[in-house]
This record gives structure tokens, C-alpha cells and sequence, in this order.
């Protein structure tokens, strides 16, 4: 088995046309994040932590930001391209534990439907989902709520388990 961890944050942005996307999920009544693709903190941190584990760099090698083909990407091609890469190497999603970490928005409303489209995106069990907020009780940045971040860790198992 293999083990690998990520981390991720944005900044948030003032845009009405942008939604915010946590997770593949759009979170609505919040500012959005700045970012060359749809800026999914989420799906950023668990597709570089399936790329640690797997040993293949990170997502900013696969997709550069300088990139114009991937300006407004969907992060869910980016976590496809990660658990695609586990595959080749015969491995699986074990499990992942997710803490978003900020102070606004408040995620409990939508934990679930989150923790759902994670469960499809990965193709595993919901009790294979960890997902966690916490806020840094105000301190630094992100305590002032200028963005958010996300740490992600994730467990591979071999294919053939
Ligand atoms: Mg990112």
C-alpha cells in the first residue's frame, strides 16, 4: 500500500459569474476562489495526495497554470487524471481523510452531498470518506477569511485487493 498527502489553498475573489466548487460540489451564497482552474481547494489537495502516493509530482506539473486549455478547468478532470495515474501503477483509493480549513463558508450544510460526490468521483464506499472542517480560530489569512485551504491525505491499496 501507499500513502500520500496534499495540501492546497486560494484566495478568495469577488466575481458573481464564478461559483464556488468544493469537492465537484457548488456551494452557493459565497464568495468564489481565484484560481486558473475552477480553484476546487478539495480536489486539488486529494488529487496531489493520490500523485504523492503514487510518486508522479503534482497536479501543477500535469497542468500548468500558463496553460490557456485549462483556464476554468473542471477540478474533477484533474482528480481523474490522478486516480487514472494510481491505476496505471495497479493501484486503489483505500480511503482519504479531507480538512477544509477557514472560516466562512460553513460547510456542515453540505457536508454530505460533498462526502457523496466523493464517494462517486473515487468509486468507494461513503465510510471510505474522512471530510473535516476546522477554522485557525481566527489567526493569519485565513482566520480573516481570504481564502480557504485543504489538506488532504489518502491511502492506495493494491488493484488486486
Ligand atoms: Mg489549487
Amino acid at each position: 500500500m501507499r500513502i500520500g498527502q496534499g495540501l492546497d489553498f486560494h484566495i478568495f475573489i469577488e466575481d458573481e459569474r464564478r461559483p464556488l466548487m468544493i469537492g465537484g460540489v457548488e456551494i452557493p451564497g459565497s464568495l468564489a476562489l481565484k484560481g486558473h482552474s475552477d480553484a476546487d481547494v478539495l480536489l486539488h489537495a486529494l488529487a496531489d495526495a493520490i500523485l504523492g502516493a503514487c510518486g508522479q509530482g503534482d497536479i501543477g506539473q500535469a497542468f500548468p497554470d500558463n496553460d490557456q486549455s485549462y483556464k476554468d478547468l473542471d477540478s474533477n478532470v484533474i482528480l481523474s487524471y490522478a486516480t487514472r495515474k494510481a491505476e496505471e501503477k495497479g493501484l486503489k483509493i483505500g480511503n482519504i481523510d479531507v480538512t477544509l480549513i477557514g472560516e466562512k463558508p460553513k460547510f456542515a450544510p453540505y457536508r454530505e452531498t460533498i462526502v457523496d460526490n466523493l464517494a462517486r468521483l473515487l468509486k468507494v464506499n461513503l465510510d471510505c470518506i474522512g471530510l473535516k472542517a476546522t477554522t485557525t480560530e481566527k489567526m493569519g489569512a485565513l482566520g480573516r477569511a481570504e481564502g480557504l485551504g485543504c489538506s488532504a491525505i489518502v491511502l492506495l491499496l493494491p488493484l488486486t485487493e
